[in-house]
């Protein structure tokens, strides 16, 4: 893949020219409607706004060398040519990892060293998940929103009017928080996130501009340890981490992934007894306080805050939130996305409405035990930045209390592989 870049006033455009060899499309499986579809890089071009004094030098060649693989990874073959060389020190670590080259080599560059004064970066969603995190992490932290261009005349369902008055409202807290306009996830079909680091792009090419020396995101331990879909897995053997969180470590801008060992139960309590649960939402199809109502996140975020407020779930609601198309879709798969969260929540219904009454069958709520849920699980310390971890476990300890050896052994009993290819 040939990569070439032009910027004029801090609007990054990038171009891509596909090389022999470098595919083209690949099969990506849907965790919520458990289908296989493939996934092709349609468009070649795309642009990102960074402020209008960014320059191509504002960022060391490594830390773009690696935003470009967070975008084109997937369709990617042995080589990226970029316009300008890496460090030596980057490109061995890539093709270690990798297996792919990034070229040129700059032997004269020396590897990215973030400077002593540098903050932790969070690509920021205005979700509850990454609303949690901003909680969690040090008060310093800059927050990085992925603002969606939508090319004219597109459908589309998205609606960022909740996320910006996320935004703002974090401003007016006090926090540093940057909006990036991209069209990056028009460059495949269908549109999306091409890797588990896309939405890291703006705060990479950012890192040297504002000084970072730490990503942090909102995943949760029921994607982050697979136990909410595919069945407990290390983190680290998950594409959430492999190639991401070693290359991370190379740029000197390491993971710390502060919500990766809380359940989503965790996250919905601590953005609850935030000063940030006013403009909190997880719907990015809704408008502002008034999530759509009608998508399986709405299903489950909405009946899990009513569980954690212990305020009453009655038939209606429930008859309505069954109607919703989405909803079915992902119901009528043998194991639910996010199933755990569902587990949970159906424990804790004590009610007769006969759908729920089978859902609570289905996904186990009448049998598991899952107080673990409201607990951390401590392995995810590996996710901490040594920098940051003292700081980021008091907070998270102001919450919730880690899991002992029994609650470990029964989340991954609970929702183990074997369990999930049953
Ligand atoms: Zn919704």
């Amino acid at each position: 893949m040939i990569i070439k870049t032009a910027c004029h006033k801090g609007r990054l455009v990038l171009k891509f020219t596909p090389e022999q060899g470098d595919p083209v499309s690949h099969h990506k499986f849907s965790n919520s409607y458990k289908k296989s579809k493939k996934v092709s890089m349609t468009s070649m071009q795309c642009e990102i706004h960074l402020p209008s004094d960014w320059t191509i030098t504002s960022v060391h060649p490594d830390l773009f060398a690696l935003a470009m693989l967070a975008t084109i990874y997937p369709f990617a073959g042995k080589t990226i040519r970029l316009p300008f060389g890496i460090s030596q020190y980057f490109h061995d670590q890539v093709f270690k990892i990798t297996k792919k080259k990034i070229l040129p080599i700059d032997k004269k560059l020396s590897r990215r060293k973030a400077t002593t004064n540098a903050v932790p970066a969070l690509t920021f969603s205005g979700g509850i998940d990454s609303t949690a995190a901003v909680a969690l992490l040090p008060d310093k932290t800059h927050l990085l929103y992925f603002d969606r261009i939508v090319p004219k005349g597109t459908k589309t369902l998205l609606n960022q009017e909740a996320a910006y008055y996320a935004c703002k409202q974090m401003k007016k807290l006090g926090k540093a928080v940057h909006n990036i306009k991209t069209d990056l996830q028009y460059l495949r079909k269908p549109v999306g996130f091409s890797t588990f680091l896309t939405d890291a792009v703006p705060a990479l090419l950012l890192a040297d501009y504002h000084g970072y020396d730490a990503l942090a995101n909102g995943q949760t331990l029921d994607l982050g340890y697979r136990i909410g879909h595919l069945g407990y897995e290390d983190c680290r053997e998950t594409e959430l981490a492999k190639p991401w969180h070693p290359l991370l470590q190379a740029v000197d801008m390491p993971y710390t992934l502060p919500t990766i060992g809380l359940s989503e139960v965790v996250t919905t309590n601590i953005v609850r007894q935030s000063p940030y649960a006013e403009f909190a939402q997880a719907c990015s199809r809704g408008k502002i306080k008034k999530p759509c109502m009608n998508c399986y996140k709405c299903f489950r975020k909405s009946l899990l805050e009513k569980v954690m407020t212990n305020s009453p779930i009655n038939d209606k609601y429930l008859d309505e939130l069954f109607q919703i198309k989405d909803v079915k879709r992902v119901l009528a798969t043998k194991h639910l996305h996010y199933g755990n969260v569902i587990t949970y929540i159906t424990s804790h219904y004590h009610g007769k409405h006969p759908e729920m009454l089978a859902l609570k069958k289905k996904t186990r709520g009448d049998r598991l035990d899952v107080s673990w849920m409201n607990k951390w699980y401590p392995d995810a310390e590996e996710f901490l930045a040594p920098k940051y971890r003292d700081e980021v476990k008091k907070r998270i300890f102001k919450y919730v209390k880690p899991m002992n050896q029994k609650d470990i052994q029964t989340m991954k009993k609970s929702f183990s592989k074997e369990y999930f290819q049953k």
